[in-house]
């Protein structure tokens, strides 16, 4: 714990400290940073609300300054009784803060100034505190009257600048991605883009490649504050083209598109698990993973124990509980000829229970190694009529492709995001300094 303050020792308490270290290993997911940085508002935007309502309000300009550190196990109520401010002043402040920001998100680290203003005979009195969660937003809390508090937040205004990307895969995608310098957030999003059609477990081999164009937010002062979203991608597989496209429709729906203007969206995700942490394909040594065949009549994605499954579809929970050689099982039913089955799960989720409805991408429960298992995976079946069938032999697309003036659109959308993304590359090419990854992959930018 570090405290810069003339006051020293705050007690130490349990304020769970994120594994940020997790972030960057490939087998590590990091959802909340993933869907936090696609969701990054442009516009600058100020939310201010008040606890209680009173008059007047303090200025707090004059104000002594402590600039706290997170410790790990620190809460916000230990750092502010821990420099001497009142119990009933401190929640109710927490309580203002509450309204912007969740202080049980305040990370290791994080710095917080607390604010007193002076008073007569030495005293002085708690006023506020203000931290930056990140490089975007500002967070403040400030007195209103007596017992009162007010909160507000502001986010500065970023702009979105595009980035390219062009790697060949050696081991995994993850890695690859590591190597061209593609950010954690921006994989995992492609990952789960990428879900929907293609197994990654069976469908990635050594020398296919990957391309996407991405944004990166860039505030004012030219500080990088995170990612946007992934405005174009395209998976090499095999010598075949998986290009998709991010578009807005005119009815201002945003979705991801193939280059015919099918949506990307099936009714069933081909890898029904984060597809982010599956153990590489390529060297697999301790169990097989196999693919459909008579005697296996299923799919085996090879995961840490641990790794959340996802509802391959919507439905309604069937069958959930430990099942024989299956060990822990559920069973989804989607239609009524469909049904989805998922076995060997170290843990079931709470909400997966019979009869329950799952949506598409719910976690229904964690890769484990019960039953008739060799090492932790997800065993996965597709049934239709009560029978297993090979995932592959069904292709059921939602049916959402653009037509007409929209499909007119989507081609403008198209040429503009292939022109982005062929400057974005060149600009890439001038400016890209090796890096310490460079041996492991490698970018069409350079020869290889
Ligand atoms: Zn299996």
């Amino acid at each position: 714990m570090t405290v810069r303050s003339r006051l020293g020792g705050l007690p130490t308490l349990a304020l769970v400290a994120a594994g940020l270290a997790g972030l960057l290993t490939h087998t590590v997911a990091a959802p909340a940073q993933a869907a936090g940085g696609r969701t990054a508002p442009p516009e600058r935007s100020v939310k201010e609300t008040a606890a209680k309502d009173t008059d007047d309000d303090e200025a707090s300009s004059n104000a002594h300054r402590h600039i706290l550190s997170v410790g790990r196990g620190d809460t916000l109520m230990d750092m502010l009784t821990g420099v001497d401010v009142p119990a009933d002043e401190a929640t109710n402040a927490i309580a203002a803060l509450r309204k912007v920001y969740d202080p049980r998100k305040l990370q290791v680290g994080q710095q917080v100034t607390v604010l007193f203003e002076p008073r007569r005979g030495g005293s002085k009195r708690f006023v506020g505190l203000e931290f930056l969660p990140d490089v975007v937003r500002s967070v403040s809390v400030s007195r209103k009257g007596d017992t009162a508090f007010t909160s507000s937040e502001s986010e500065k205004a970023v702009t979105r600048q595009p980035v390219a990307a062009q790697t060949v895969i050696r081991s995994s995608l993850f890695e690859a991605g590591n190597a061209a310098g593609v950010p954690v957030s921006v994989m995992m999003a492609l990952i789960r883009d990428y879900s929907y059609d293609v197994d990654f477990q069976r469908d990635l081999q050594p020398g296919d490649q990957f391309e996407v164009l991405y944004e990166r937010l860039v505030t004012a002062d030219g500080k990088n504050a995170g990612e946007g979203d992934v405005l174009y991608a395209a998976l090499v597989l095999s010598g075949k083209e998986y290009p998709i496209y991010r578009h807005k429709s005119r009815d201002g729906r945003i979705d991801y598109y193939n280059r015919d203007g099918e949506s990307i969206r099936r009714a069933l995700l081909r890898t029904p698990i984060d597809g982010a942490r599956i153990t590489s394909g390529f060297g697999m040594r301790h169990h097989p993973i196999l693919g459909f065949s008579k005697m296996h009549k299923g799919m085996d994605f090879g995961a840490p124990t641990g790794t959340p499954i996802y509802a391959a579809g919507g439905g309604v929970v069937e069958e959930v509980g430990p099942n024989g050689a299956y060990g822990n099982y559920i069973r989804i039913r989607h239609n009524t000829q469909i049904a989805t089955a998922y076995a060997h799960l170290s843990r079931i989720a709470k909400s997966t229970r019979r009869g329950a409805r799952v949506d598409q991408g719910d976690v229904i429960g964690y890769v484990g190694t019960t039953g008739r298992s060799t090492g932790p995976h997800l065993h996965y079946e597709v049934l239709k009529g009560g029978q297993q069938i090979n995932p592959k032999s069904i292709d059921l697309p939602t049916g959402d492709k653009l037509e007409g003036r929209e499909l007119q659109a989507f081609e403008q959308t198209v040429r503009s995001l292939e022109k982005t993304f062929e400057q974005a590359r060149s600009g890439l090419q001038l400016a890209r300094t090796p890096g310490p990854h460079e041996d492991k992959g490698c970018t069409k930018a350079t020869t290889c």
